[in-house]
């Protein structure tokens, strides 16, 4: 990855459920691409070995810990990366969990912890962020999924928060369009990471016979849409909604 074209040499980067997964691929493309990678997980210690593997193929990497769902924590946190690594180019909302329950048996707790962690914490990254993202004509890319487009049984709350953030970023992009921020959205279908790790064999054989490309997808795959749309070929394109599943969704 050291020889790719580094169209984000001097560009700061914020990519949130860096530890592992998507949101690690996410930030080695970016940190290849020579950005400075600005790793959040639960706790700086769990993003610690993500920021060591930017460091050691891009630039400066520094692992960061907050609650994305707490507001406060995350203008604090913004404000600390931005003193720390220089400034705000482009912002990944990546961190997300399931609590996947039939609607009848799904608890209170089970829907907010899912809405305020997928949905909210985008929403609180975006705001704390989009001063500087104004001033430096930055990027949003927010990782939603094709279940917020299609819906699934047993996801309300993960397909409510994921369709809530695809009209987060429409709306952000209309918003801040005037100032020259494009503000995505890309939409995975089946990855292969901790999140669907738990998924049983006989469901996830279904799933892969209805994958028109017959595999599942990797978190490189995600990686490298989010890497479109940081780079030169997402200067003309916001408020839409990349999917990257497939062809599941079709
Ligand atoms: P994952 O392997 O379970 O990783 C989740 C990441 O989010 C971890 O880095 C985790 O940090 C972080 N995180 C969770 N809750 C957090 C919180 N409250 N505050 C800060 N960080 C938090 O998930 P993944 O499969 O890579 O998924 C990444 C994103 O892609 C999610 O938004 C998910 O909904 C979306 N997606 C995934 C798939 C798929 O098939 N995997 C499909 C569609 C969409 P810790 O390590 O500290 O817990």
């Amino acid at each position: 990855m050291s020889e790719i074209e580094q169209h984000l040499h001097g560009k700061v980067a914020v990519v949130t459920g860096a530890s592992r997964g998507i949101g690690r691929a996410i930030a080695l493309r970016l940190a290849a691409r020579g950005a400075a990678v600005a790793c959040v997980a639960t706790t700086a210690e769990r993003a610690g070995d993500t920021a060591q593997a930017c460091a050691q193929v891009g630039g400066r990497a520094i692992a960061y810990g907050v609650d994305v769902a707490r507001t406060d924590a995350v203008a604090e946190l913004v404000n600390q990366v931005q003193a720390e690594l220089g400034g705000l180019d482009l912002l990944v909302n990546n961190a997300g969990i399931t609590r996947d329950q039939l609607l009848l048996r799904m608890s209170e707790a089970d829907f907010d912890a899912v809405v305020n962690t997928n949905l909210k914490g985008s929403w609180n990254f975006i705001r704390a962020a989009s001063r500087s993202l104004m001033k430096s004509r930055g990027r949003i890319v927010n990782i939603a999924s094709v279940v917020g487009l299609t819906g699934n049984a047993g996801q309300a709350n993960y397909a409510a928060s994921k369709a809530g953030l695809i009209g987060l970023t429409r709306s952000v992009a209309k918003e801040l369009a005037s100032r020259q921020v494009c503000c995505n959205a890309v939409a995975p279908g089946y990855i292969d990471t901790d999140m669907t790790a738990a998924i049983d064999p006989k469901a996830r054989e279904a799933l892969l016979g209805a994958i028109p490309l017959g595999r599942t997808g990797v978190a490189d795959d995600v990686a490298l849409a989010v890497d479109f749309l940081a780079g030169p070929g997402g200067a003309y394109i916001t408020g839409q909604v990349l999917v990257v599943d497939g062809g599941l969704s079709l």
